[in-house]
């Protein structure tokens, strides 16, 4: 038996319970975790509240860190001890659980299993927006919405290290300092000014070649207008609810734009991208290019109480679950 967060009807925070559930061995290519601690995402929500698909009764949760106390049949390349993380296995929100290792990785001495289940799912979403869905370099001018989020505070200390000019967005005086404090040159309070305009004084009118859409439908298609000709439009998220459908014109009449709707699934499918991905950030995270700010913690109890913060906007930065 193990205690974890179980899901009987979708809904508000209220259906996040903690409950006794039974724990069967691992099964063939998998190992049991005792974890440490558990990511909180916002993802989590979409899926207790229905936007994403997941039949209940279920376990959320997608990110955590933890010890490997056993191994199911067939496990070679992990052993009893070893201290691991992953970032899309459904069922984080347990004390204990099996997870197949396919989404496994070895979390390197330096870093603790906290910071390992904080960054794992917004750390490598942040190594493939800025290296591999547009290649962040040196002049590139780039705007990331909700940049004090646990996405956000990464992203800026990335892009900044790559040599961007690092524009953000924040819901609060507050969070532009903190935003301002994690490599973010400038940053528009959007809940009161209106931030086409600001980004157009702040790039002398030039634009952004590419910019960062966590927020969705309250941000869209506003955020088109940040872009310059033939830009990069990534919606990556829906944060105020899902974007609106619009008609593809809209593209061409903004400038030509390009447009993707990436996932980190699609980035990290294989082993060879998991480990490239994973090793990226860890790399970044151990010569301190970029640190993780666990601004929250609740235990794991008290799921609902940390869903219902995230979903009002009072969190920052990176949210852990102890079991
Ligand atoms: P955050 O910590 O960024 O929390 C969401 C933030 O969005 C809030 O703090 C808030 O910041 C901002 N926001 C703006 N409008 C609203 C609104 N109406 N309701 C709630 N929040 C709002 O969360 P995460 O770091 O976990 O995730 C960031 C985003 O990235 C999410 O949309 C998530 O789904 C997405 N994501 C996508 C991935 C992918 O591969 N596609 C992977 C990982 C995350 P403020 O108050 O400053 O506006």
């Amino acid at each position: 038996m193990t205690q974890a967060i179980v899901v009987r009807s979708l809904g508000g925070p209220e259906v996040l319970k903690l409950e006794e559930v039974e724990l069967s061995p691992p099964g063939p290519g998998e190992v049991r975790i005792k974890q440490a601690a558990i990511g909180l995402n916002f993802i989590d929500v979409y899926f207790r509240t229905g936007l994403y698909k997941a039949d209940p009764p279920f376990i959320p949760g997608k990110e955590g860190a933890g010890t490997v106390t056993e191994l199911g049949e067939g496990v070679t390349d992990f052993a009893v001890g070893d201290r691991v993380a992953y970032a899309t296995a459904d069922g984080a929100y347990a004390a204990e659980r099996n997870v197949a290792i396919r989404h496994l990785v070895k979390v390197p001495d330096e870093i603790s299993l906290e910071t390992a289940a904080a960054m794992m799912l917004k750390g490598m979403t942040a190594q493939y927006l800025l290296l591999q869905t547009y290649p962040v370099k040196p002049g590139t001018v780039m705007l990331f919405h909700a940049a004090a989020g646990g996405v956000g505070l990464i992203a800026g200390q990335w892009a900044k290290a790559l040599g961007a000019t690092v524009i953000g967005t924040a819901g609060s005086q507050e969070k532009v300092e903190l935003a301002l404090a994690h490599g973010y040159d400038h940053v528009i309070d959007y809940t009161r000014e209106d931030f086409v305009e600001r980004v157009l004084e702040l790039t002398g009118g030039n634009k952004c070649d590419v910019v960062y859409d966590s927020v969705g439908k309250d941000t869209f298609p506003k955020s088109l207008d940040c872009l310059k000709p033939r830009g990069l439009w990534v919606s990556f998220g829906n944060s105020s609810g899902p974007v609106d459908a619009f008609s593809v014109g809209l593209l061409a009449q903004k400038g030509s734009l390009y447009a993707t709707r990436p996932t980190l699934f699609h980035y990290i499918a294989t082993r060879a991208e998991l480990d490239a991905c994973a090793n990226s950030l860890f790399d970044v995270v151990r010569n301190n290019k970029v640190r993780i700010n666990i601004n929250q913690t609740y235990p794991l109890a008290e799921a609902g109480r940390a869903q219902a913060d995230l979903e009002a906007r009072k969190t920052s930065g990176t949210t852990l679950l102890i079991p």
